[in-house]
């Protein structure tokens, strides 16, 4: 289940990188080209297929397919490890991210395995603040939502 809006304690990893809208679903934020209508992540100024300047922000896909995954070990400060780090294809884009899935049964993944969008904590900050950003949760196709 995503965060649908930020607590007094709570910020996200970048600023603006996570949308909240009122009606639907919290998106991560990409640049859309107006010209040629590539989507960029992260966010642009300028277009690098047609050097366009005119781009609007834009939601980026909800689901995707892991490309790769790895297990972390010894992480940046603030993060518990053992976690599982993917590049995750969305429609328009490739991002690394967090994997929500317990890392002993990463054997359980396969390359192209979907993946849905999740809003979540990463980690604590030294002053007391959660930080919340972008995960992505492995999604089945019997339906199963395995914990
Ligand atoms: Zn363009």
């Amino acid at each position: 289940m995503s965060i649908t809006k930020l607590d007094k304690n709570q910020r996200l990893s970048k600023a603006g990188i996570i949308a909240f809208p009122e009606n639907g679903e919290p998106y991560i934020v990409g640049s859309r080209c107006k010209k040629c209508g590539k989507l960029h992540f992260p966010t642009t100024t300028l277009c690098t297929v047609c050097y366009s300047e005119e781009l609007e922000n834009a939601s980026l896909s909800h689901e995707g397919t892991i490309y790769s995954v790895t297990t972390v070990y010894s992480g940046v400060p603030g993060f518990k490890t053992p976690y599982l780090l993917a590049w995750i294809d969305l429609d328009d884009s490739r991002l690394a991210a967090q994997l929500d899935w317990d890392p002993a049964r990463n054997n359980e993944l396969t390359l192209g395995q979907k993946v849905r969008l999740v809003v979540d904590v990463l980690r604590h900050a030294d002053d007391g603040c959660e930080i919340v950003g972008y995960k992505f949760k492995p999604i089945f196709t019997d339906g199963g939502n395995r914990a």
